[in-house]
C-alpha cells in the first residue's frame, strides 16, 4: 500500500489517494465544513477512524468561515475559505490522517469566486511551493455543454501548474441548492430525464479536459441534495457504469478511467451506494447528515437543561449554570455526535482503516 505524509495532500499524493480508492472499492467522505469546530470534528474523525477525508466548503460556509458580519459578502467568501484552508493546513498533520481541502458548488455566478481563489492559490503556490487548495469545484450543468467545457477548460488551464485538480458537475442534480427542491416534493416527478447524465456527455468532458490535466466528475443518476421524501426520483448507478465503459471502449483505457463524485449522499440507501463506489466513485459529499447530527446534539442538552439557557443562576436554587452554557459545552457535545455519524459515514464507504498516512 502506498503511504503518504499525514496533511494537506494535493497533485501526484491526491492522485494516489484517489487510485487506492477506486482499486480498494472504497470512498472518502467530503464533508462540508463551516468553522473551525466543524473542521475539527471531521479531523477528530478520521483520525478516529484510521481513515483519510476530504474537507470541503461551499461559498456560504467559507463567508460563514469569515464571519457573516463582514460587509463585502465577497471578500468573506474569498477570504473565509483562505483562512480555513490555512486551519486545515497547519492541524491536519498532527492528526495524522491525509486531509483534501476542497471547495463546493460554484456555479456561473460564483466563477468570479473559483478564480479569486485562484488568484489566493497561486500567491500560495509561489511562496510554499504547493497549492493552498487541493481541488475545486464548478458546476456549470444548468448552462449549455459547451459554456460548461469552455469554462472547466479555462479553470483546468489555470490550475494544472498548481498541481490542483478540478470537479466538474454533468446533468443536474435535484434538491434545494439546485432550487428543484419544490418539483420533488410535488407526487408527479412526470418527467426526471434532466436528472440524469448522459454518458455521451461525459465522453466529451473526457476528451476534452484529460489533455489539460486531473479531472474528476459528478454526474447526476438520480441523486438529490438534502434529504427528501423518498420515491420521487429512482438512483440509477448503472448510468456510472455505462459512463466508464463508453471511454474505456473509445479510448482503450484501463478499467473505470473516470474518477466519480456523488453529490447528494445524505439520505442514500446504503446498497446504491455500495454499487455507486463499485463503478468508481472516490468521493461522496455529505452536508445535510452531518449539520443535523451537529445540531441535534445541541437541541437535546438546551431541551435537557432548558434552565441553563435562562438564567446564569437558578433563581430558586442559586445553583450557578456556567458549566451549562459555556459554549464549549454543548458545541464539543455537537461535534461529537457528528464523529459519530461520519464515523458511520466512513463504514458506509468502505474508508474506514484505509488511511495512506504514515
Ligand atoms: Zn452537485
Amino acid at each position: 500500500m502506498a503511504q503518504l505524509k499525514p496533511g494537506v495532500v494535493s497533485g501526484k499524493d491526491y492522485l494516489t489517494l484517489v487510485t487506492a480508492a477506486k482499486a480498494g472499492g472504497y470512498a472518502l467522505p467530503a464533508v462540508n465544513v463551516t468553522s473551525s469546530s466543524t473542521i475539527n470534528a471531521v479531523l477528530e474523525a478520521a483520525a478516529k477512524n484510521g481513515a483519510d477525508v476530504i474537507v470541503q466548503l461551499s461559498n456560504g460556509g467559507a463567508q460563514f468561515y469569515a464571519g457573516q458580519g463582514l460587509k463585502d459578502s465577497f471578500q468573506a467568501k474569498v477570504l473565509g475559505a483562505v483562512a480555513a484552508a490555512q486551519h486545515v493546513h497547519l492541524l491536519a498533520e498532527y492528526y495524522g490522517v491525509c486531509a483534501v481541502l476542497h471547495t463546493d458548488h460554484a456555479n456561473k455566478g460564483l466563477i468570479p469566486w473559483v478564480d479569486a481563489l485562484l488568484d489566493h492559490g497561486e500567491a500560495y503556490f509561489k511562496k510554499h511551493g504547493k497549492p493552498l487548495f487541493s481541488s475545486h469545484m464548478l458546476d456549470l450543468s444548468e448552462e449549455s455543454m459547451e459554456f460548461n467545457l469552455d469554462q472547466c477548460a479555462r479553470i483546468l488551464k489555470r490550475m494544472a501548474p498548481l498541481d490542483m485538480s478540478l470537479e466538474i458537475e454533468l446533468g443536474v442534480t435535484g434538491g434545494e441548492e439546485d432550487g428543484i427542491g419544490k418539483e420533488l416534493d410535488t407526487n408527479s416527478a412526470a418527467d426526471n430525464s434532466h436528472l440524469y447524465t448522459q454518458p455521451e456527455d461525459v465522453l466529451l468532458a473526457y476528451e476534452r479536459l484529460s489533455p489539460i490535466g486531473h479531472f474528476s466528475v459528478a454526474a447526476s443518476f438520480g441523486n438529490v441534495h438534502g434529504v427528501y421524501k423518498p420515491g420521487n426520483v429512482q438512483l440509477r448507478p448503472e448510468i456510472l457504469k455505462n459512463s466508464q465503459a463508453l471511454i474505456e471502449k473509445r479510448h482503450s483505457t484501463s478499467a473505470k478511467p473516470l474518477n466519480l463524485v456523488f453529490h447528494g449522499g445524505s439520505g442514500s440507501e446504503k446498497d446504491k451506494i455500495t454499487e455507486a463506489v463499485g463503478y468508481g466513485v472516490f468521493k461522496m459529499n455529505l452536508d445535510t447528515d452531518m449539520q443535523f447530527a451537529y445540531s441535534e446534539a445541541i437541541g437535546k442538552f438546551v431541551m435537557e437543561n432548558p434552565k441553563a439557557f435562562m438564567y446564569q443562576v437558578d433563581p430558586e436554587t442559586d445553583k450557578p449554570y456556567k458549566k451549562f452554557y459555556d459554549p464549549r459545552k454543548y458545541l464539543r457535545l455537537a461535534e461529537q455526535n457528528m464523529v459519530d455519524r461520519l464515523t458511520e459515514a466512513f463504514v458506509d464507504l468502505g474508508s474506514k482503516g484505509k488511511s495512506l498516512a504514515s
